[in-house]
């Protein structure tokens, strides 16, 4: 095992690293920009080191910074969290190069899922079901048009280098396929330096369904079942559940059976997850992330799976710890994100923290690094803890969240809490019937 782990991040994520570091023993080393002197993760950690200014490209992607670290401290493993570095093929390398152990699979499997063609291709030789569309980047008007009308109207043009929904386009018909596609291109070019494109069929309603997977790089592969993330704003994610409600339990294990199986054939290494849209009863892949994610602890909540523990574990040599016949599936876990950010206009609101009173009680969790008193530098993502509520059944599980929103005190700066106090009392959200354009819907609803 290792003897000390360096956390390549910040929040909440880096305090949660750091609890399963203690956990299993290890040595902890926190980095920190200079607005992140005073951070929970600083605090709490054996060591620490100051890795550069407050831009995140200057400190928490600052690769010779991090690595300098690594060298000052005898750090032996590096966990990336999510966000920054944590899909840095590049980092990945370098680290393995200096004999340092990147908690997370290898640079191959990051850079063959970080290209969605090479992703979607995989995916097919994997046998792991993908939206219809073209094989690979489309380049010319005349492609773009025979591909169009192979797959169907409408359909959906997106960056390959794409990332937060950016470079994606819809084309409702064969008028407006030329200028979708060109506007895609330009798009991507812009926001990728990169403007390869390619086609998808359209799905018009879906949800997000994803699978979480771990793998131990030793061809043992399991999965620990379904999330339903379809609750977005702008891509981004605010409201996920575990399992999936609306999906039939037999469908689930089949998905989950047909991922696990997959990572089993790439030898994959620590945890993934492979995100689907499902719609009709379908499942169609849209990509995999090579990393932990935000969500993680809807999966914790109902399997008892410490997801981390598990990733620095394989991540050390040592086989899967976890049978996928003996992975529990018990009750229902949701999770809201609580940003620091206005409910109605979702700008940003740093600032400091004047009183904090974090919800508790049977069934809650919160993951959170911030404290009363803390100030929310303006500089980094505006996620400032999670909710994470456990019931017996989807019923319970709502019944406990709505009482944990309202005893969650969070003064001083703006935040979502009003929003989900408001999605709670709604009978689409309560019976489960929303897909992934549902929020925006009901947010250009009710301004
Ligand atoms: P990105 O990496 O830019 O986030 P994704 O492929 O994950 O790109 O797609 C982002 C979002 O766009 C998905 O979560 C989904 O909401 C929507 N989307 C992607 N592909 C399709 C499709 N074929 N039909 C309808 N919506 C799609």
């Amino acid at each position: 095992m290792f003897q000390k782990v360096l956390i390549a991040n910040r929040g909440e994520i880096a305090l949660r690293i750091l609890r399963a570091c203690k956990d299993l023993g290890i040595q902890t080393v926190a980095v920190h920009s200079v607005a992140d002197s005073n951070a929970m993760h600083v605090r709490l950690a054996d060591e620490s080191v100051c890795i550069g200014p407050n831009p995140a490209r200057d400190s928490y992607l600052n690769i010779p910074s991090i690595l300098a670290a690594c060298e000052i401290t005898g750090a032996d493993a590096v966990h990336p969290g999510y966000g920054f570095l944590s899909e840095n093929a590049r980092f990945a390398r370098i680290l393995t190069e200096h004999k340092i152990t990147f908690i997370g699979p290898s640079s191959h499997h990051i850079e063959i899922m970080g290209d969605k063609i090479t992703a979607k291709k995989t995916a097919v030789e994997l046998g792991i079901p993908v939206v219809p569309g073209s094989a690979g980047a489309v380049s010319t008007e005349e492609e773009a048009r025979r591909t169009a009308a192979e797959i169907g109207y409408p359909v959906l043009i997106k960056a390959t280098a794409g990332g937060g929904g950016r470079g994606m386009k819809v084309a409702p018909s064969e008028a407006d396929l030329i200028v979708a596609w060109s506007t895609a291109r330009s798009e991507a070019k812009a926001a990728f330096g990169n403007d390869s494109v390619y086609m998808e069929k359209y799905l018009a309603k879906p949800r997000h369904i994803e699978v979480q997977v771990m793998g131990d790089g030793q061809g043992n592969a399991v999965h620990l079942g379904t999330r339903d993330c379809s609750l977005q704003r702008r891509h981004q994610k605010i409201w996920e559940e575990a399992s999936a409600p609306t999906v039939p339990k037999d469908q689930q294990m089949r998905i989950g059976e047909i991922c696990a199986a997959a990572m089993r054939k790439l030898k994959y290494s620590g945890a993934g997850t492979i995100e689907f849209l499902y719609e009709n009863g379908e499942f169609y892949f849209i990509e995999m992330n090579t990393r932990l994610q935000v969500e993680h602890p809807v999966t914790e909540r109902i399997t008892g799976i410490d997801i981390v523990y598990e990733q620095i574990r394989v991540a050390s040599g040592e086989t899967l710890s976890i049978e996928q016949d003996k992975v529990p599936f018990y009750g229902h876990a949701i999770e809201v994100r609580i940003n620091a950010e206005d409910p109605q206009t979702f700008a940003p609101s740093p600032g400091k923290i004047s009183f904090y009173h974090p919800a508790g009680g049977v069934g809650v969790r919160v993951d959170s690094a911030v404290y009363q008193g803390y100030t929310i530098p303006p500089y980094y993502d505006s996620l400032i803890g999670k909710l994470i509520v456990y019931g017996r059944t989807r019923e319970e599980c709502l019944q406990r969240l709505r009482r944990a929103i309202d005893e969650f005190v969070v003064d001083g700066v703006k935040t979502t809490l009003p929003l989900f106090q408001r999605l709670i009392k709604e009978p689409d959200i309560l019976s489960g019937n929303y897909d992934i354009h549902w929020l925006e819907k009901y947010l250009a609803a009710n301004k």
